[in-house]
């Protein structure tokens, strides 16, 4: 069985095909992505409007390199990323998705973009036991319990601000690192001392929720920082805000992940978005992991990111399990909650 996926929910328009094997396995045969990012950058951020145009303008063309890097003329389904993104983003690859399958007559498959960065992880490391999957990117910071990629995903917590990446970015921006600074900050980072400066640790106190987030007041710290230094007419040193700021997050983010796993029960741990390319989470996650037993999954960079081949590899697995096709009908939704792998 070949499946085409189609995702537009953010600034990455793509297309990714697979074939579902019989042994539960997945092999990748076509990732076409057209990424607006350098559209934004000018904005200092993912302007909605300007996101949609770019898918609007990119579909097809990526829809026909997806199907000619395949070598095949048409899928036996088709599947798109129904929410959460931006809604006018979404238009666009449900629109053509939904027109592709019936001019097809093909069955269609309404998914859940954040069950798509965890499925994609079987392409490169195989079936998935039951795990914890952390997500962190631009638009999302969340950590799941995933039992099986062919039921319902459980949220066992997210942020309650900004997302990680996001923090990443508005850091980056503060420190004259451009957009996206996610990798600027990385790259600044290196150089720096991670242990200069005592940023706080969001939401890790006695009373605090146990598995969410909040990256707002680290964000703000920075700030203060910063303001500090320009006051007193000291030099910000970049590189050990970078790397002190890096490492803050760093530290939240696998500390709750490597517990989750404890409190759930699981001994694998998969990491997914975009801001899982980041050379210190995935240093401190492997060494925590290691520390504590964990299995850690983690797909390469290219597939961590926004991509159309995740939403191609959840919909097999929804179709293996037995999952109905969705209604042509289906409407976009923005604020999809995660609990639902499909409609
Ligand atoms: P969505 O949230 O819908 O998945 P997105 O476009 O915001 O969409 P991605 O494309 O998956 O997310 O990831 C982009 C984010 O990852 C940006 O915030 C970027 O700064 C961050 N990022 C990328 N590389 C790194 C890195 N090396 N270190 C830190 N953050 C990074
Ligand atoms: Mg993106
Ligand atoms: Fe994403």
């Amino acid at each position: 069985m070949i499946v085409m996926g189609v995702e537009s929910s953010c600034d990455e328009t793509g297309v990714g095909i697979v074939r579902w094997n019989d042994d539960g396995t997945t092999t990748l045969l076509a990732d076409e992505v057209a990424s607006s990012v350098d559209e934004h950058a000018r904005y200092g951020g993912v302007v909605p409007e300007v996101a949609s145009r770019a898918h609007l303008e990119a579909i097809v063309p990526t829809m026909r390199r997806a199907r000619a890097a395949a070598g095949i003329d048409r899928p036996d389904a088709v599947a798109v990323t129904i929410g959460p993104g931006l809604a006018g983003a979404l238009l666009v690859g449900v629109a053509a998705a939904k027109a592709y399958a019936a001019a097809w007559d093909l069955p269609f498959y309404a998914v859940n973009h954040l069950g798509g960065h965890v499925a994609v992880d079987t392409l490169e490391h195989g079936p998935m036991p039951p795990c914890v999957a952390l997500l962190v990117s631009g638009g999302h910071t969340h950590l799941l319990s995933v039992p099986d990629l062919g039921a319902p995903i459980v949220e066992l917590g997210t942020t309650v601000d900004d997302a990680a990446g996001e923090a990443f970015d508005k850091v980056a921006r503060l420190l004259g690192l451009g957009f996206p600074g996610g990798p600027a900050l990385d790259v600044a980072a290196a150089q720096g001392d991670p242990t200069a400066i005592a940023f706080p640790r969001g939401m890790t106190g006695p009373r605090d929720a146990r598995h969410d987030f909040s990256f707002s007041g680290l964000k703000t710290a920075v700030a203060r920082h910063v303001e500090r230094c320009e006051r007193e007419g000291v030099p910000v040193n970049v590189a050990d805000v970078a790397a002190s700021f890096q490492e803050a997050v760093a530290d939240v983010l696998t500390m709750k992940a490597v517990r989750a796993c404890g409190d759930t029960g699981v001994d694998t741990l998969v990491l997914g978005g975009g801001a899982t390319a980041n050379s210190r989470i995935r240093a401190l996650a492997e060494e925590r992991c290691a520390a504590a037993d964990i299995t850690l999954r983690v797909p390469r960079p290219r597939l961590c990111t926004d991509n159309g081949v995740m939403i191609a590899t959840l919909a097999a697995h929804l179709i293996a399990a037995g999952a109905p096709p969705s209604e042509l009908t289906v409407a976009t939704d923005p604020g999809m909650s995660v609990q639902v792998s499909s409609y």
